[in-house]
């Protein structure tokens, strides 16, 4: 999971919090000042702003990684035993 840089509205302290969980309606506590901030797509304020827009590009990235992984996956891979099997075989070919 990835996580985005948030910062406080009141104390300007830097955190990070998961991007999966920095969407509409999400609020938390400042780990500096402890104030609650709360996340809200229509939230005038840039710091709240910057983490919301930076949390779903994070959230759409993270989709396309998990995307690109599945369909990699799901392609037959090349067996890297035989490969192995080949370089063990010349060895003792050459030992003999
Ligand atoms: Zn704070």
């Amino acid at each position: 999971m990835s996580f985005v840089q948030v910062q406080c509205t009141r104390c300007k302290t830097m955190f990070r919090d998961r991007a999966g969980r920095l969407q509409d309606g999400y609020s938390r506590q400042c780990p500096g000042c402890e104030v609650v901030l709360f996340f809200a797509e229509d939230s005038q304020h840039p710091f709240i702003k910057r983490a919301m827009r930076n949390a779903r590009k994070a959230r759409k990235e993270q989709y396309e990684a998990d995307a690109a992984r599945r369909s990699a996956s799901s392609e037959p891979r090349a067996a890297p035993r035989s490969r192995s099997s080949i370089g063990r075989t010349r060895v003792q070919e050459r030992s003999d």
